[in-house]
């Protein structure tokens, strides 16, 4: 693969540092438009998505198990394709992305699973180092970073400590860290508080919110109705494969799944056409 094919991918967008430059700042940070996902032809997981998130927005994405968030999400960060339509990330249509642009997507998306995904007999600092791995940064650089990171993540001075004796929020916090360390534009965040229990979940729900407060945008999926209760937030239920912008807000969510939160969700399950607007498109 010549040079020249690599510096007409995504690099236009990015300082090499892996941070936007101004001439993506206009556009939409993510745009999904008529995105669909097919597993099994009779059950569509995503039908026709238009979704756009602007710069700097904190997006909540719910829906029941089985409602596509986890899809949606790993259409975002290439780890699948779209069967049609198209995603834009900073205007570039991930799909058509060249091998060698991919890392220049993943360092500007950090990814947060429900099952963190540590490597247990790494250090905690091994484990956030290794998203720095591909950019050729000094070990100085690498370490000041990592640092940093940690020091965000509320994980100061744990960094020689073995990934795999840490407790569930911990490793939680690790796995952020290793997110937001390259800095990326946007954190897509996938049931990140599934494993931990109601107290751990809100305090890793602070961070994203934290981390929000930053300047990066996040879209954090999750059927946990409690912490979409926390602090209004732009919502998007995926029902029947699609992208429902809730407006409402919790009032449309019984509704919009079905009820499928189950009988005591204590909400009004009637709810208005002109309640759930479907996401404008760009
Ligand atoms: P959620 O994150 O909302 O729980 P998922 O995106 O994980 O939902 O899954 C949506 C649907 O797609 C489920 O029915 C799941 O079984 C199916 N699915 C997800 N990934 C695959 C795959 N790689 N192959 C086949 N079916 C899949």
């Amino acid at each position: 693969m010549g040079r020249s094919r690599v510096s007409t991918a995504f690099r236009p967008h990015f300082r090499p540092e892996g941070h936007f430059d101004r001439s993506a700042s206009h556009k939409p940070i993510l745009v999904l438009e008529g995105v669909m996902k097919v597993y099994r032809a009779d059950a569509p997981v995503l039908r026709r998505v238009d979704l756009t998130v602007e710069r700097g927005e904190f997006v909540f994405i719910t829906g029941p198990s089985g409602a596509g968030k986890s899809t949606l999400l790993r259409l975002v960060y290439r780890a699948e394709t779209v069967d049609e339509g198209r995603i834009l990330f900073c205007g570039r249509d991930v799909a058509r992305l060249t091998d060698e642009s991919i890392p220049h997507l993943r360092r500007n998306i950090g990814v947060v699973f429900q099952d963190f995904r540590l490597v247990p007999y790494w250090t905690v600092s091994q484990n956030v180092a290794v998203a720095l791995e591909v950019m050729g940064l000094s070990p100085r650089v690498v370490r000041s970073r990592v640092a940093l990171a940690l020091e965000r993540v509320g994980l100061d001075g744990r960094g020689e400590d073995l990934a795999g004796v840490l407790s569930g929020g911990e490793q939680q916090r690790v796995s952020i860290a290793r997110a937001i360390v390259t800095e990326p534009a946007i954190v897509l965040a996938d049931e990140p508080t599934g494993n931990l229990d109601p107290v751990l979940a809100l305090d890793i729900l602070g961070l994203f919110e934290e981390i929000h407060e930053g300047g990066t945008t996040v879209l954090f999926a999750t059927h946990d109705r409690s912490l979409l209760e926390v602090t209004p937030r732009r919502l998007i239920v995926l029902d029947d494969g699609r992208a429902i912008e809730a407006r409402a807000g919790l009032s449309a969510l019984g509704g919009a799944l079905g009820g499928t939160l189950g009988p005591d969700h204590g909400v009004d399950i009637d709810v208005r056409d002109d309640e759930l607007l479907e996401a404008p498109l760009h």
